[in-house]
């Protein structure tokens, strides 16, 4: 709550704070005082009494819960004043209100509160009745009693919406007065009084007995106007109690309001009603008015007032007259405001004392919340001071002291008059408010500085001179002068004493005149004494001020001396380092350029390396692929030696076989008989001959004539042999010119190797037909083939048959070879030759591996 409130672009801006060390914070605490009202009966028990005018003792009364759970200790608590029963109004007011109302007229802001339980008389502090007014009445009185020759007349100052004011000049004032004293008057507005006073309803005011005192030393080249505001928090909503209820509806509820915060971080409430009043019976008006809106809207809700918070908010609103002294000074920097809120707070009791049902609960839960809040914004507040803790103060969690938050931030007096009912049953609710009092009167406040205005420059004296210049001009006019263009330089005008008294005397009235002029002079000596040491006082604070200036001012220039070598120190170091930073960049970049260069290097000697090694790798593959063909050649050859052998073993007992069953025919042909002695055939023999009939044995079938089964057997062996064979294509490898088949898959991968088939002439197919072996030209065959091995490896294999032959069987014509490589990869059962080919290899009693071959060889198929 900054006296100035003016917009902050208009604001200069504020000189740089000094550092904490050296600015000195000045604090003072919340001040704190009791008020023990007096006993409402003779012979009520009291568990309050004063023992001195500041200390405080409570007695816990044998009723009490406390004294029954074991409590029974007395407790003394220390207050800044203690009043007791019978202290008046009078004395509360000067002592606890009076500063503040001197504070509050020079620009300084103040909160008071009034707190204690129902009953305990707060509200008595804060209003008392009209023959003994309370706190509100008093101030309002000794603030007009103080401004009253220096007031304004209505809207020279005006609200300007956001908790500021405007000034403007007489002239519009004027209009705007006619204006608004020209509209019909609304009775449920409570604006500002006029001349026409609406009495209804008011207390009675012809029995107030106003305080007659005032506060000296006003600035009294300034003009004042002081406005009102009321406002009620209830169930923690604002009500503004001034607000117009024209604008309410039929109901005439009061709206609720919100809190805002202006461009200082002020907290003021949005759209509240504030009503310019020119004397205190005025401003009394509309607090009774409000008071009344305060009991109607309790009456609806059948509840009472001590529920709810009450605001009542004086605010002083001033501006310097200008250098004529004549009109004020519009400028709304110029203007300066202060309030002084004083609060009627509800009582502190608990639910259960005021046997609170339904609404009535939560009511007391808002209240006892925004007292609990305000408890814990002072403990909050009490710990960050004493401990140096920088706790968040929770002054949001309630709109009570979130409206008061600045007060405690320090800007403006804080005090606090704890009222207390020593009535015994009322302890257990006293002893709570004692120790918040207790807690808050460790609170310290920053105290808050007298607004720094900016100087207009005008002289003091102005307000007197100008009543000087019109007092002349009215007598210059009287003597018939022409003062039209009357001009009068103000400055030497001093004004040390009001005009002077009259100095014609009689002879009865001459003692009187001497007197007056002895009381006028000694006034006058005592005003320039006054002034004098005023004067004095000033010169000496300048003075001190000037020495401490100077003693700062040495200080400072010594600071900047050693800050100035420091500085010189920093930059040479600097230098050094950045010329060492190049050196070292420069190395740096060499430094990379070598390693660059033996990077590459070794780039080159790794690629080197990897040739190698994959050339040691590849010829070694190679070896071992080598290695494994002429393995399997090995055993191919070994296999087909043992063939030869067996198929010549087999030709050596046929031909031994034919001649000894040649021999017996010529027996049994010269002997005409019928064998007798015939040797039956080994199983050797057997097979030989089982071997030798072919596939075509099972469709020819059996005869039951051993004699013909026998001589068919014999006859015809050839016919029955290896029927599908064909002669015509058998090629000698003994014929000089060898031609090569070379028969290789479609899409071939390159072997990549040295190590190729040596096939000097050949004839290349990738598709096999039946012109390419009959060709009379070709006699021998050559298969490649490609395919994956267990490691991944492209394999290749060439299959060269130096004894090969084309086998027909129906439509189709089959290649068949004997082979050199490894059998055993095609390797085949009889049970698993494909049906197609089972007739002509079924009674082949021994493996037929050259037909598996023929199988798998992908490009083998049905010649056409
Ligand atoms: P509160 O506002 O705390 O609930 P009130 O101020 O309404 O209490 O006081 C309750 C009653 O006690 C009123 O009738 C009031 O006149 C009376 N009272 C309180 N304090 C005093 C006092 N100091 N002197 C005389 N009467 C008092
Ligand atoms: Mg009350």
């Amino acid at each position: 709550m900054k006296p100035e409130r003016t917009p902050m672009s208009r604001r200069p801006k504020p000189p740089p704070k000094p550092k904490t060390a050296e600015r000195i914070i000045e604090r003072d605490p919340v001040e704190v005082y009791c008020r023990i009202r007096p006993p409402e009966n003779l012979n009520q028990e009291e568990c309050v009494t004063a023992v001195d005018s500041r200390t405080v003792k409570l007695t816990p009364p044998l009723s009490s819960f406390a004294f029954r759970n074991g409590h029974a200790k007395e407790h003394q608590y220390k207050f800044r004043h203690v009043f007791n029963s019978d202290s008046s109004q009078k004395d509360v007011f000067d002592y606890v209100a009076k500063p503040l109302v001197s504070d509050v007229l020079r620009g300084k802001n103040g909160l008071l509160f009034a707190y204690g339980v129902t009953g305990s008389g707060k509200t008595h502090t804060m209003q008392g009745s009209p023959q003994d007014g309370g706190i509100v009445p008093r101030t309002l009185d000794v603030v007009f009693n103080s401004i009253n020759e220096y007031q304004t007349k209505r809207r020279i100052f005006k609200p300007d919406g956001m908790n500021g004011f405007d000034a403007q000049c007489e002239s519009d004032a004027f209009n705007e007065r006619r204006r608004i004293d020209a509209t019909p008057l609304n009775p449920r507005t409570p604006k500002t009084p006029r001349y026409r006073r609406d009495t209804s309803g008011s207390q009675d005011s012809s029995q107030r007995i106003p305080d007659t005192s005032r506060i000296e030393c006003i600035d009294e080249d300034n003009v004042f106007s002081i406005f009102v505001a009321y406002i009620e928090i209830y169930n923690n909503y604002i009500y503004d109690l001034l607000e117009d209820l024209s604008d309410a509806g039929p109901s005439g509820r009061l709206q609720t309001k919100i809190l805002r915060e202006d461009a200082q971080h002020n907290m003021y409430v949005h759209g509240c009603t504030e009503v310019e009043v020119k004397n205190p019976d005025d401003a009394l008006e509309v607090l009774y008015k409000g008071q009344r809106r305060r009991k109607i809207a309790y009456t609806r809700l059948n509840c009472e007032s001590s529920r709810s918070h009450s605001i009542f908010t004086i605010r002083v609103v001033q501006a310097p007259l200008d250098a004529q002294g004549e009109e004020v000074v519009t400028d709304k920097s110029s203007i300066m405001v202060s309030q002084l809120s004083l609060v009627d707070l509800a009582g502190s009791e608990r639910n259960n004392r005021t046997k609170a049902v339904g609404d009535r609960i939560k009511e007391a839960g808002n209240i006892n919340n925004s007292l609990m809040t305000l408890r814990t914004c002072i403990e909050v507040l009490r710990e960050n001071q004493m401990m140096g803790s920088s706790k968040k103060v929770p002054y949001r969690d309630s709109k009570v002291t979130h409206y008061f938050k600045n007060y405690f931030d320090g800007e403006g007096k804080v005090k606090m008059v704890v009222c207390v009912n020593p009535k015994a049953d009322d302890y257990d609710e006293t002893l709570p408010v004692m120790k918040f009092a207790e807690l808050a009167s460790e609170v310290q406040v920053q105290r808050s500085v007298q607004p720094a205005r900016q100087d207009p420059g005008l002289l003091p004296g102005r307000r007197r001179a100008n009543q000087l210049f019109k007092e002349v001009r009215r007598r210059l006019e009287e003597e018939g002068e022409n003062v039209k263009n009357l001009e009068v330089d103000l400055t030497p005008i001093y004004t040390l004493a009001p005009a002077w008294p009259a100095v014609s005397y009689t002879a009865e009235t001459r003692d009187d005149v001497i007197m007056k002029l002895k009381a006028y002079l000694q006034k006058r000596i005592h005003n320039r004494e006054k002034l004098q040491t005023e004067l004095k006082g000033k010169i000496l604070t300048m003075h001190t001020n000037v020495v401490e200036m100077e003693k700062e001012n040495l200080i400072m220039k010594k600071e900047i001396m050693s800050l100035r070598s420091l500085y010189d120190d920093a930059m040479t170091k600097v230098r050094t380092l950045e010329s060492m930073l190049l050196n070292a960049e420069s190395v740096n970049e060499s430094l990379q350029r070598k390693f660059t260069d033996y990077n590459n290097l070794v780039d080159e000697c790794n690629a080197v390396r990897e040739e190698r090694d994959l050339a040691k790798s590849h010829g070694h593959l190679e070896k071992q692929r080598m290695k494994a063909r002429l393995k399997s050649k090995l055993e191919i050859e070994k296999e087909k030696l043992k063939n030869d052998m067996q198929t010549k073993l087999c030709e050596q007992k046929s031909k031994m076989y034919h001649s000894q069953v040649r021999a017996l025919q010529e027996i049994f042909l010269d002997d005409n008989q019928t064998p007798k002695n015939i040797r039956v055939p080994s199983t050797s023999d057997s097979d030989l001959h089982q071997s030798r009939q072919g596939p075509h044995s099972s469709i020819k079938g059996s005869t039951s004539d051993p004699k013909l089964n026998i001589s068919q057997a014999f006859l015809t062996p050839d016919l029955r042999g290896p029927a599908v064979s064909n002669q015509r294509h058998r090629r000698s490898r003994s014929q000089g010119a060898d031609m090569w088949l070379d028969h290789r898959p479609g899409q071939e991968v390159p072997l990549g190797t040295v190590l190729q088939p040596n096939l000097p002439r050949r004839k290349s197919v990738t598709r096999l037909r039946s012109g390419d072996l009959l060709d009379g030209r070709v006699t021998n065959y050559c298969l490649t083939t490609q395919q994956q091995d267990s490691e991944g490896e492209l394999e290749t294999k060439l299959y060269k048959n130096m004894n090969w032959q084309v086998l027909e069987w129906g439509q189709h014509v089959l290649l068949c070879w004997l082979l050199f490589c490894d059998l055993a990869t095609y390797y085949l059962r009889p049970a698993e030759v494909p049906r197609w080919c089972s007739r002509m290899w079924r009674s082949s009693s021994s493996e037929i591996p050259w037909l598996s071959l023929c199988l798998s060889v992908p490009q083998m198929v049905p010649l056409k």
